[in-house]
């Protein structure tokens, strides 16, 4: 890719740029645009965001430097990550407009986007969980996109020459992927200088994980996975930091690991980050709150989504069962009985899958590089420990044991017994 025609911007120059390209100019009300603001609001550790303001509008521009932000350029990384966040929020957004925010502008060479700006009262939903604040329309939101999102994009709506084209225009954002590859499936199972946990509280755990053999051989299945499997063009980093919530709205963002992988990738990240959320709840409680009620409330939220998301999803496979989908051909599996022995073996995979990534993601939580913020923020090191500790056995056990699950119902069972 070429170098040309790249430069980072800071806040001068971003203005600049603005005024001189008008499909940004003109959502900023076009004019002399003399009296921009602009915030760098870059929380994440990888990227530079930046809100500008104009008297007539808001909008956001987002721009990858060669390297990761916060580490710097001892940590180089392609900036071609722009590219493909456009791409897959740009598709996903197509499938469901309700629950992404528009893409306004893409200049790859600039490795730039800009995009719609998500207003307040929006926050990071990891901070509402922090908060301990309810979201009542959370499961059907996020079930809804993970639905339309994944169904849309498989082989169950789509036939294989465009599947194939997806998956190949895709397959090049490899060196995120392979982020994903280190961080997720072999650093937490072997010693590296990246891995962290709460020591000494937490040292025997972590050096359990990577002497356990069978939770090894687990990850390094579904590693192979997530490599392997093309089933769909999914998000890639759906975490509680990537999705922006009101009580009446939820947002999808940051979509740069954007690819042709496991559905149960995206499931099972946001999953694994409800349970997160939900074993860090002990560390929050305190005098005026005992977040039992709150416990009780993400417990709902994940059997509701897993539940929600199954209904979803299969409705939309029926009705568009005699579509273009090539997996199941209409003139072979029309056979209602046939059709649904098919559907409940998909999603039971579908199902496992999404506990093995989900537990995955929660394990690399608490002994690998990147630490979720629920846990942090627990400022005394033995209670943020026995948290993590709880989330570390809960984890293990869905991995090792994920195949016996038959429902989310028999998962609460288990998450609570942990706790
Ligand atoms: P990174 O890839 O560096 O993690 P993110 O896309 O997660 O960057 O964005 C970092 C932060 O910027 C988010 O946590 C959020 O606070 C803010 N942000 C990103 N996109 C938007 C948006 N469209 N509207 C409002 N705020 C946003
Ligand atoms: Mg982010
Ligand atoms: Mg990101």
């Amino acid at each position: 890719e070429a170098e040309q025609g790249f430069r980072p911007l800071d806040e001068a120059s971003l203005v600049a740029y603005i005024k001189t390209t008008p499909a940004l100019a003109s959502r900023l009300g076009g004019g002399s645009l003399d009296s921009l603001e602009i915030k760098e609001v870059g929380d994440g550790n990888v990227n530079f965001v930046y809100i500008v303001r104009s008297e007539a509008g808001a909008i956001v521009v987002k721009q990858a430097l060669p390297y990761v932000r916060s580490v710097g350029d001892s940590w180089p990384m392609t900036r071609e990550r722009v590219y493909f966040e456009a791409s897959t929020l740009r598709e996903h957004g197509r499938l469901c407009p309700e629950h992404t925010p528009e893409v306004y502008h893409l200049d790859r060479a600039m490795s730039l986007m800009a995009m719609r700006y998500i207003e307040p009262p929006h926050i990071i939903l990891r901070k509402g969980f922090i908060a301990g604040v309810e979201y009542p329309l959370l499961a059907d939101h996020m079930s809804d996109y993970m639905a339309k999102t994944l169904f849309f994009t498989s082989l169950l709506y789509n036939n294989t020459t465009d599947h194939k084209k997806g998956v190949a225009k895709y397959s090049a954002n490899v060196e995120m992927c392979r982020l994903t590859e280190q961080f997720v499936f072999s650093d937490p199972y072997r010693v590296s200088k990246f891995n962290r946990w709460t020591s000494p509280y937490l040292d025997k755990d972590a050096e359990a994980v990577r002497e356990d053999e069978e939770l090894k051989l687990e990850a390094a299945e579904l590693k192979s996975l997530f490599m392997e499997r093309a089933q769909a063009l999914i998000h890639g980093d759906l975490h509680t930091a990537s999705i922006m919530v009101t009580t009446g709205s939820t947002q999808i963002i940051d979509s740069e690991f954007g690819f042709y992988g496991p559905m149960g990738y995206d499931i099972g990240a946001f999953l694994g980050n409800l349970i997160l959320a939900y074993y860090a709840q002990n560390g929050h409680a305190d005098q005026a709150n005992d977040r039992k009620a709150y416990k009780k409330w993400i417990l709902k939220t994940i059997e509701e989504s897993w539940n929600l998301f199954q209904k979803k999803f299969v409705e939309l496979w029926n009705k568009h069962k005699e579509g273009n989908g090539e997996a199941y051909l209409p003139d072979i599996y029309n056979n209602s009985k046939l059709l649904s022995v098919a559907q409940k073996k998909y999603m039971t995979n579908l199902f496992h899958d999404s506990l093995g990534f989900g537990s995955a993601k929660m394990i690399r939580r608490i002994v690998g590089i990147a630490h979720v913020e629920d846990l942090e923020s627990i400022k005394d090191a033995s209670r943020r420990a026995e948290c993590e500790r709880a989330a570390l056995n809960c984890a293990k056990t869905i991995l090792k044991g994920r195949r016996q699950f038959e429902t989310i119902e028999q998962v609460i069972v288990h998450i609570q017994s942990f706790d």
